[in-house]
């Protein structure tokens, strides 16, 4: 059952960009959502300024240190329970006095506190795709178990959502193929040997979308897009087969369901994220929003092109990983993010990235990944003999 209004939210990564696009939804709406919690990282700052303005019971950093530097920075009289680290997230995440838990941490950081509101039984509007990466079976199982109900953020997926009607999908069977669309990134037009030389700064600058750095980067590698094809496998209950992917560089449809009949059922919308959160967070009612008209005569035209596989092989590699087995999603996701992290830092090249994802793929032993100790083993053990490799000089192709 869906919970009543005015719903209370719990905000997990409210200082990221999903976070804060969520409290402009929920902001001067009282009779739709009260906040109840917010979590952040590192950002003390940005997290005591949301908190002084939206009044939360409480709060969640990551570190015990952050704890008391929090408190000190809020205004007098106001005194939340803060608390901290992987626990601290997941209590706020299971706490009775919120409805609604928006999961947008950045991550495999989300999935515990994701597993958490599912098995509390809580509405969850999923941001963090890399937890259903990670672990899409032991959370729909945890929602069949608690009636919690999970919908997508990540706006390809809340596009399907809305064309399918409902977490329902009763049309599901009518479906031939889910159409995922893609920009293509900042890259989708240049030439392979520019992907050599490509910079931090040139693949944090999305043409459509400003969102945060991890999944920046993940657009302009395509793995942002490899990882929404696993996503929206777990979701929907897919085969990869029965999922395609569209390059489509204006981001305005967002996605598309391909019935046998011939017919595509098609969501359109503005590149704005706080269209799938605004829908999520209000479901099944919608929130109006103060969005600028998606100009459908000054856009003029909608394009459409086949991906470049061979020049950005992670989109292969992540469908690839769903035919090793369930260990395959998570060591791509855990190869990839140590592998963003290392091309952040200034440590490797981009082409780096596709290439340590290959080999966390194709030297590992295949391992059963069925339940959530064998997960977060699987995820320890390929960020380090990623980190190794990569330490060990450029990995070579
Ligand atoms: P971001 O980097 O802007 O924000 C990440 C948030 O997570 C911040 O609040 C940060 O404090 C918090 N965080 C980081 N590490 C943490 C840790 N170890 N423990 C707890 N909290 C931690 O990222 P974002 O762009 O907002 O993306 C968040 C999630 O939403 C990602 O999973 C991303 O794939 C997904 N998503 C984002 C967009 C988008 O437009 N930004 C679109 C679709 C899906
Ligand atoms: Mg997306």
């Amino acid at each position: 059952a869906l919970p009543g209004f005015p719903r209370r939210l719990c905000l997990l990564g409210s200082t990221g960009s999903i976070g804060k696009n969520a409290l402009r939804v929920a902001e001067g709406r009282p009779e739709r959502f009260t906040v109840a919690a917010l979590a952040g990282a590192t950002n003390l700052a940005l997290l005591a300024e949301q908190a002084a303005r939206f009044r939360p019971a409480r709060l969640c950093v990551l570190t015990p240190s952050g704890v008391d530097a929090l408190a000190g920075m809020l205004p007098a009289g106001y005194a939340p329970d803060i608390v901290h680290g992987p626990e601290g997230y997941a209590s706020l995440a299971a706490d009775a006095d919120s409805d609604v838990v928006l999961s947008a941490i950045v991550g495999a950081a989300g999935l515990m506190p994701t597993l958490a509101a599912a098995r509390a039984g809580k509405l969850v509007a999923l941001a963090n795709k890399e937890s259903l990466v990670l672990a899409g079976d032991l959370i729909r199982q945890a929602c069949r178990e608690s009636g919690a109900v999970i919908l997508p953020v990540d706006s390809e997926h809340n596009a399907l959502f809305q064309a399918l009607g409902g977490p329902g999908l009763r049309e599901l069977p009518h479906v031939a193929t889910l159409v995922l669309t893609a920009s293509g990134g900042p890259f989708r037009d240049k030439p392979a040997a520019f992907l050599q030389t490509v910079t931090r700064e040139q693949a944090l600058n999305h043409p459509n979308w400003s969102m945060g750095p991890k999944i920046s980067v993940d657009s302009a590698t395509l793995m942002n897009k490899g990882l929404e094809v696993i996503e929206a496998c777990r979701l929907f209950g897919l085969p990869p087969e029965r999922v395609e992917v569209v390059v489509h560089p204006q981001s305005i449809v967002h996605s598309l369901a391909r019935y046998h009949d011939g017919s595509l059922l098609a969501h359109l919308g503005p590149p704005d994220m706080r269209v799938a959160i605004a829908y999520c967070l209000g479901y099944p009612r919608r929130t109006p929003l103060d969005l600028p008209a998606v100009d459908l005569v000054a856009l003029g035209s909608l394009t459409f092109e086949a991906p470049r596989h061979d020049d950005f092989p992670c989109l292969s590699l992540a469908r690839h990983s769903l035919s090793l087995g369930a260990w395959g999603p998570v060591a791509l996701n855990a190869a990839n993010e140590t592998a963003v992290e290392l091309f952040l830092a200034g440590r490797i090249a981009f082409l780096d990235i596709p290439r340590l994802v290959d080999f966390a793929l194709t030297t590992q032993a295949g391992v059963y990944a069925d339940d959530l100790d064998a997960i977060l083993e699987i995820d320890r053990t390929t960020r380090r003999r990623v980190r190794e490799r990569a330490e060990g000089g450029a990995p070579r192709g």
